[in-house]
């Protein structure tokens, strides 16, 4: 199966963890083999890090550092930058023989970009 979200999109959060399930945020990270995505400001993890002690003896402790993990592909959808709405993906064929994706409300069905 193709992969059809791609970095620099927003998506909807529309399944997975309840408290980020509905958050929108642009996908920076595609992981095609793991078929996962990250978005920002979804999926946030925590990482500790230990003090560390500078040259001069001071004790500094960079804290907690936030980053996204990785959310499987399949928890979320494209937002349609034509209408505002998360939708499947479609694609038409123009006569150049390239391809565009496009909105697959029945409402909307505007051209998104050109793949
Ligand atoms: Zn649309």
């Amino acid at each position: 199966m193709r992969v059809k979200i791609r970095k620099g999109d927003t998506v909807e959060v529309i399944s997975g963890r309840l408290e980020d399930k509905g958050k929108r945020g642009e996908v920076i990270n595609v992981l095609l083999e793991d078929r996962r995505v990250v978005v920002q400001g979804v999926n946030i993890r925590t990482k500790h890090q230990k003090q560390v002690q500078t040259q001069a003896g001071r004790n500094i402790n960079p804290g907690r550092i936030q980053f996204e993990g990785p959310i499987d592909i399949s928890n979320v959808m494209l937002v349609c930058p034509a209408c505002g709405e998360p939708t499947r993906v479609g694609y038409r064929l123009l006569a150049d023989g390239g391809k565009v994706r496009a909105c697959r409300r029945a409402n909307c069905g505007k051209d998104i970009d050109r793949v």
